[in-house]
């Protein structure tokens, strides 16, 4: 079937101007973009886009599905405490709760104008067959598209950080020490027998993996993940230097930085994506630039764990392709990809007075549609509206409060609109989301549903609360004493 969007003005990488386009579709992409007006002929359905911006899809680069019920459960936690409490903020996840927490996500991506993301899933203690096919099915089922990887460790948190056990009073350090991940050889096992599996259309669904963070990964596993990528010819993402406390590890457990791990180890190429990517150095910018890897930006979930300000325009001018993500509700708590890019933006802004030296609106919407897309692998299928390239569409209604008076369209996308002025998604050329509501949902059953789900879930894991909660003094002290390290990288801000 084809269809014209006639009327519309457009706004996409490249053509930022927001001039007056129609958009031609066949099935699921778009086959021209024309003059308006221009004839199409008689068989073509007309989808009518007068007093309507047209843009990409946002996509949001990273994100953890798996933990959307975990929004609003916490307030000041580092990124040491969050990881800390995870046993209880993510516990008890039987595949039906890992499809419900992963489909509220995807609802909310939707309804706020993204319809692609990568998603690190959380497979702790170890992944599974049904929880992949879980969260697939909830990508599925919303109509987004999305990168699925398995998140995955093989040293627990308390091993991972040099130092930490031994700082523990006994009671604790025997308990700490008494824990155990998989072995990377079971993750590996059932890693590749979902890849060889993937019955998914890869153009909707693609998988890929997700060796966590480098320190919590043996040197062993990460190898095997590189090569187990390479073989199918899918993505790695890995969280790198998300907070100080994992930069300053590098060098005592490594002899170099984590990237600087991570390159010996082979594993940086076009195909990895480094999450959050704050504490890096500029070798390491040089590393990650010179291999074609992307960065996802996280700037909101960086902001509310305190992990610092990753330093886009250092990353942006040395080649890197940046993308920009929420993170997963545990830390973001939304995802809220319009917020996101604003604060791309936003926070570039906070490193120094020179304007020149900040993110500019195109360049935190090209980061946010196209950047995005080349980080989940999908850079010649999403993130622009151009010929050959999937019809993911927002609507954006000119006649809600967020454009009038209309100055420049692209300001408004990047600092005013938050999600409320979206009329329409459409992802493949298929109408998703209309008057700003995601089509065929009932709020009110998913509402209740979730609500019951919540009070099993705190019945579950109340031991794992009171256990976590018995560490949380310790990885607070030993973490924010650590972190007053020296180390070469500064990215905190507003020192004093
Ligand atoms: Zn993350």
């Amino acid at each position: 079937m084809k269809q014209l969007i006639q009327g519309g003005r457009l706004l996409t990488a490249g053509r930022l101007d927001g001039a007056y386009a129609d958009i031609l579709i066949d099935g699921d992409t778009i086959a021209a973009v024309l003059p308006p007006g221009e004839n199409v002929g008689a068989d073509v359905k007309r989808v009518d886009a007068t007093g309507r911006l047209l843009m990409p899809g946002l996509i949001n680069a990273h994100t953890h599905g798996t933990t959307a019920l975990g929004r609003a459960m916490a307030d000041r936690w580092s990124l040491e405490l969050l990881l800390n409490a995870y046993p209880w903020t993510g516990g008890g996840r039987t595949a039906e709760i890992k499809y419900l927490s992963t489909r509220i996500g995807a609802l909310e991506m939707l309804s706020k104008g993204c319809t692609a993301c990568y998603d690190l899933a959380a497979e702790i203690p170890a992944p599974s067959v049904e929880g992949l096919d879980a969260v697939a099915r909830a990508y599925h089922d919303v109509g987004l598209r999305a990168v699925i990887a398995p998140m995955m460790a093989d040293t627990t948190f308390y091993r991972a950080i040099p130092g930490l056990i031994a700082s523990m009073p006994a009671e604790l350090r025997e308990k700490a020490e008494a824990m155990r991940a998989t072995p990377y050889d079971v993750s590996l096992a059932i890693c590749r027998t979902v890849i060889e599996n993937w019955a998914w259309d890869r153009d909707k669904l693609r998988p890929a993996l997700a060796p966590t963070i480098p320190h919590h990964c043996t040197d062993d596993f990460i190898v095997a993940c590189r090569d187990l990528a390479k073989a199918h010819g899918i993505g790695v993402q890995m969280h790198v230097a998300e907070s100080k406390v994992q930069a300053l590890v590098g060098p005592r457990k490594y002899d170099t930085t984590l990237v600087g791990h991570l390159h010996k180890l082979g594993m940086i190429g076009p195909n990895f994506t480094a999450a959050h990517a704050i504490w890096i150095d500029d070798d390491d910018m040089g590393r990650l630039a010179d291999a074609g890897a992307s960065v996802a930006h996280n700037p909101g979930s960086n902001m509310k764990l305190g992990s610092g300000i990753g330093a886009a325009r250092k990353m942006l001018d040395r080649g890197i392709n940046l993308g920009v993500g929420t993170d997963g509700c545990l830390s973001s708590d939304n995802q809220n990809m319009f917020e996101a890019m604003r604060m791309a933006a936003f926070v570039s802004r906070v490193h120094g007075p020179d304007p020149q030296q900040w993110l500019t609106a195109a360049e935190a919407f090209e980061a946010a549609t196209k950047g995005s897309a080349g980080a989940l692998g999908m850079g010649n299928l999403i993130g622009q509206l151009a010929p050959g390239f999937k019809a993911d569409i927002v609507f954006l209604d000119l006649t809600s409060i967020n454009y009038i008076p209309l100055n420049e369209p692209l300001l408004h996308v990047v600092f005013v609109e938050d999600g409320t002025g979206i009329d329409r998604v459409m992802v493949g050329g298929q109408v998703l989301v209309e008057g700003g509501k995601v089509n065929g949902v009932d709020m009110s059953r998913l509402a209740d549903e979730t609500t019951a789900v919540m009070e099993q879930l705190a019945k579950v894991n109340v031991g794992a609360k009171d256990f976590v909660k018995a560490f949380e003094p310790v990885v607070l002290d030993y973490c924010v004493g650590l972190a007053r390290e020296p180390y070469h990288v500064h990215r905190f801000c507003g020192h004093g």
